[in-house]
């Protein structure tokens, strides 16, 4: 009996949020960060797009997927001044995380850190761009147009 060396993909962990299952197809999510990038997935057989990326649609049943790139802008549906933060963003508190609605999807994530939360309003247009956090870590947030 050999003893195989089992291959782990831990690129995940260079993203900070933890609500994401860690799956080598996310795994490619934080590399798209890397290039500046925040891509769903989108189903190559009904069209369905998924934000955060899924490996399959639940809708067909497959893992048919391709990337696409969160572009353009989306409406704040809803937002919320977090006064406690998950593990890695400790030292970030307060912030605001909120809800873009881009029609077709919809993007979960955090207000940027310069955009004061007197300055948000539901329906404004926003937009979604990857950032590296100071820890390193890899991330998205929303700003303004
Ligand atoms: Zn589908």
């Amino acid at each position: 009996m050999g003893k195989k060396k089992k291959e782990v993909d831990d690129r995940f962990k260079k993203f900070g949020v933890v609500s994401f299952t860690a799956i080598t197809k996310v795994n490619d999510f934080v590399e798209y960060l890397e290039q500046g990038k925040v891509m769903g997935t989108q189903c190559k057989g009904c069209g369905r797009k998924y934000f955060p990326p899924r490996a399959d649609c639940f809708q067909c049943l497959d893992s048919n997927m391709q990337w696409f790139e969160v572009s353009g802008t989306g409406k704040l549906l809803t937002y919320s001044q977090l006064q406690y933060a998950p593990l890695g963003f400790e030292a970030d508190i307060p912030y605001c995380i909120a809800l873009l609605d881009y029609g077709d999807y919809k993007v979960f994530g955090r207000i940027a850190k310069d955009l004061p939360e007197s300055d948000l309003k539901i329906g404004m247009e926003m937009k979604t761009r990857a950032i590296k956090l100071p820890n390193g870590q890899l991330s998205y947030e929303f700003t303004r147009v």
